[in-house]
């Protein structure tokens, strides 16, 4: 019998107490587990050592049926610290040659993306239909994230009507092309490219279906990105080609959708993820946004059904990544190109940053899952 995901919990929770267990993953033959990191980073590798050797010793005893076995330290904000893959082998071998999990050795990291090796998690952002804030999401996504400490960039995806001009106030910037290559713009602590800066902006974007391709393409390809931790893509709303050519240039972490609380923004919502899945790009979680009201008076208000998309990740089977409130001042600070501004204290903020806090947890989640995960030490 192949090793559970209960007997993999337990042993970990045996090894280094249940208190620091975090997640425990078991995908396709890798045994994934989520340590808190102890203060002390000198007890890190023995820490992380003692873990693996647990999750081997139990899968030997359930018939040896992994591959790997990664085990993740992360810190109290929930970032990684230290990453280890091994190959399983048999424990037996390790205590032939003496040493703690010899045999286990780490793995080289998978290139993370096809056509962007040197971004770590690529992460698209989309929603079943317009106008339920997905630009606004992937923005103060990737603003998020990069307030973490990330490197981060932003890809305006939305081809066909692009909104990070205004949402990162790039109106008064010009795009500009060195060796070839677009140079992002550097902006709220991270990278941003948009098309809307690329064409006259106040012509419609007819784009056919090869032109949408090709102008993604060159998006992702021609643009200076660099070495990043993240690539936020905004999608196109809707299951149109956008998507699809995404999938096939890009090796995704995962995507997140955005939905608002209403029964009709679920259908939709629905249909986006069902599509994710058709082109195997997993589903890192759903948001719901314009979630519910906040007063002057800091008083909640449910205005249209506070949960639903909540209600609707469980019944998919999917993570719920947070709500995000309706409130002018998320409104007027997209409106003013200041993102930033959102993350100043009060509940747009918290959600803002719960929001993001759960994202990257189901990124480094996911990524562990498709064998993405860096290792950072070796162990001879
Ligand atoms: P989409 O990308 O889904 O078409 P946008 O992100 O462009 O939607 O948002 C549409 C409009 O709604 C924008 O003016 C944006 O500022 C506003 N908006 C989005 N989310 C919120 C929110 N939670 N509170 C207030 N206004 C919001």
């Amino acid at each position: 019998m192949p090793i559970t995901a209960a007997d993999l919990r337990a042993a970990a929770q045996t090894a280094v107490g249940e208190d620091a267990v975090r997640d425990t993953a078991l995908v396709g033959g890798t045994a994934a587990v989520r340590l808190t990191a102890p203060a002390d980073p000198g007890q890190h590798d023995a820490f992380i050592q003692h873990a693996a050797r647990a999750v081997a010793a139990a899968d030997t005893r359930a018939g040896q049926s992994l591959r790997a076995i990664t085990i993740e330290l992360l810190d109290d904000s929930g970032r990684v610290v230290q990453s280890k893959t091994y190959p399983a082998v048999p424990l037996e071998d390790a205590a032939q040659h003496h040493r703690p999990i010899s045999g286990l050795r780490p793995q080289p990291a998978p290139a993370s993306s096809k056509a962007l090796p040197d971004v770590r998690h690529v992460i698209a952002v989309g929603a079943g239909k317009g106008g339920v804030g997905k630009s606004t999401i992937a923005t103060n996504l990737a603003v998020g994230l990069a307030r973490r400490g990330h490197a981060v960039g932003l890809m305006d995806g939305d081809i066909y009507g692009p909104s990070m001009p205004t949402m990162l106030g790039l109106d008064p910037l010009e795009a500009s092309v060195v060796a070839g290559m677009l140079q992002p713009f550097t902006v709220h602590g991270l990278k941003a490219m948009t098309i809307g800066k690329l064409v006259d902006p106040e012509k419609p974007l007819i784009w056919r279906g090869p032109m949408a391709h090709g102008a993604f393409k060159q998006l992702v390809e021609q643009t200076n990105w660099g070495e990043l931790d993240y690539l936020v893509i905004d999608l196109p709303p809707g299951t149109g080609d956008v998507p699809l050519t995404m999938a096939q240039m890009l090796s995704l972490t995962g995507a997140v959708i955005v939905c608002t609380p209403q029964k009709v923004a679920q259908d939709d919502a629905v249909r986006a993820l069902r599509m994710f899945q058709q082109l195997g790009v997993e589903v890192l979680g759903v948001v719901e946004n314009m979630s519910y009201f906040v007063g002057d008076d800091g008083k909640e208000y449910d205005l249209f059904g506070k949960g639903g998309a909540a209600k609707m990740s469980k019944r998919l089977g999917v993570p719920f990544l947070g709500a995000v409130p309706i409130t002018t001042a998320l409104r007027e600070n997209s409106d003013a190109g200041d993102p930033t501004a959102n993350f100043k204290r009060g509940p747009l903020a918290d959600s803002l940053n719960a929001l993001v806090e759960a994202t990257e947890s189901q990124a480094s989640l996911a990524a562990l899952r498709q064998g993405k995960s860096r290792p950072t030490l070796n162990i001879s």
